[in-house]
């Protein structure tokens, strides 16, 4: 989607810190970190949110990068905690299907 900026990201049309990719999916720092650790995975392939993943392969995948980006970044010994935002009560901003990597201090709940 030419007006998307996590597809320009993905096609490293936009600068960002990336930390892992692969065929299917990029992870990289948030612009603006709630946590200490705080990074996004999102598929290379656009779609706005979750509710148009159809594909269990690629579902599968995306979430084995939350796991493999969350050990790489040193989140299995104290925890982290996943987020996907989705539509306008999810508090999505960015409708860019994007998992949330959280970490580096205690997470509350429940979330605001
Ligand atoms: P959400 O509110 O779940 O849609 O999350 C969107 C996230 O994208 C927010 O945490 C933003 O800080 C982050 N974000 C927006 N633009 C960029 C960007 N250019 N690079 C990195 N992160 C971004
Ligand atoms: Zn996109």
């Amino acid at each position: 989607m030419a007006e998307c900026i996590f597809c320009k990201i993905a096609e490293k049309k936009i600068p960002a810190q990336i930390e892992l990719e692969d065929d299917d999916f990029v992870v990289f720092k948030d612009i603006n970190p709630q946590a200490p650790v705080h990074y996004l995975l999102i598929p290379k392939k656009h779609m706005q949110d979750i509710t148009e993943l159809q594909d269990e392969k690629l579902a599968g995948r995306l979430l084995m990068g939350c796991v493999a980006a969350a050990q790489k970044l040193g989140l299995f010994t104290h925890g982290f905690r996943l987020v996907v935002n989705t539509k306008n009560h999810g508090g999505q901003t960015v409708y860019h299907l994007h998992f949330h990597i959280l970490g580096g201090r205690h997470m509350g709940w429940p979330p605001g």
